[in-house]
């Protein structure tokens, strides 16, 4: 199964592509992690990425595709969570897939109301691991430690209200126009996130398992 999730920063991509990953066995790729990674390393490609992050822009599309370019050809199956981002990144992933031989399956639009994300955003707890907390919603059974692997747990420098609007305006001015592309294709699905998350999992749920049977 390969797909694609779309939606606004502090949406619920990376919480919905863990639990897709835990039921359906599919790789979680989140460009915005690989980034930290890079950046915390050091890397060349993360000093670049970094002064954009900081300031809630998007990294430039040579840079992301560098990092997420091997992935997608290594992996049969994949969740992208926060790729594409641009109308140039869902070009060159269709050429990627292209030549491989392969096909997106679907992309799924996570929707909510702009002023849920900083909310949701702010509150975020992010875990080394993949896995993502909210202070009142989503709130770790131990506070300050994942669930999961028992590792701390940390809030993204980005997170704060002022980078929320930044990345949010981005959203609006250079992924929307990726909704109108994809539903032009026939493969966009929209799914309610202003809900639960299980509620929301619920309703990806139903989408994938009608993939798989087809
Ligand atoms: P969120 O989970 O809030 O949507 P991400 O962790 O996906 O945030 O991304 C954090 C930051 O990393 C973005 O604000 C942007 O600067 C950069 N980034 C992540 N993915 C991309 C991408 N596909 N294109 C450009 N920049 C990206
Ligand atoms: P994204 O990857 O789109 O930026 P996250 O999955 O990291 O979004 O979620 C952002 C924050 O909102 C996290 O703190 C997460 O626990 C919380 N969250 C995610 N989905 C929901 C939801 N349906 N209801 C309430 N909070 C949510
Ligand atoms: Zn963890």
């Amino acid at each position: 199964m390969r797909l694609v999730l779309l939606a606004p920063p502090g949406a619920g991509k990376g919480t919905q592509a863990e639990l897709i990953e835990q039921k359906f066995r599919v790789a979680h790729i989140s460009t915005g992690d690989l980034l930290r990674e890079a950046v915390k390393k050091g890397t060349i490609l993360g000093l670049k990425a970094k002064k954009y992050m900081d300031k809630g822009e998007l990294v430039p599309d040579e840079v992301v595709i560098g990092i997420i370019k091997d992935k997608i050809k290594e992996l049969n199956d994949f969740i992208l969570d926060g790729f594409p981002r641009t109308l140039e990144q869902a070009k060159v992933l269709d050429r990627i897939l292209d030549e491989e031989g392969k096909k997106l399956d679907t992309v799924i639009e996570i929707q909510v109301p702009d002023e849920r994300l900083v909310e949701r955003a702010v509150g975020r707890l992010s875990c080394k691991c993949g896995e993502v907390y909210h202070e009142i919603y989503n709130p770790p059974r131990t506070e300050g430690i994942c669930d999961r692997c028992g590792g701390k747990l940390y809030k993204r420098e980005d997170d704060t209200a002022e980078t929320m609007y930044s990345r949010i305006k981005s959203y609006k001015m250079k992924t929307i126009p990726l909704i109108k592309y994809y539903f032009q294709k026939g493969i966009l699905r929209t799914v309610n996130g202003d809900q639960d998350i299980e509620k929301v999992f619920w309703e990806i749920e139903k989408i994938l398992n009608k993939i798989k049977k087809d």
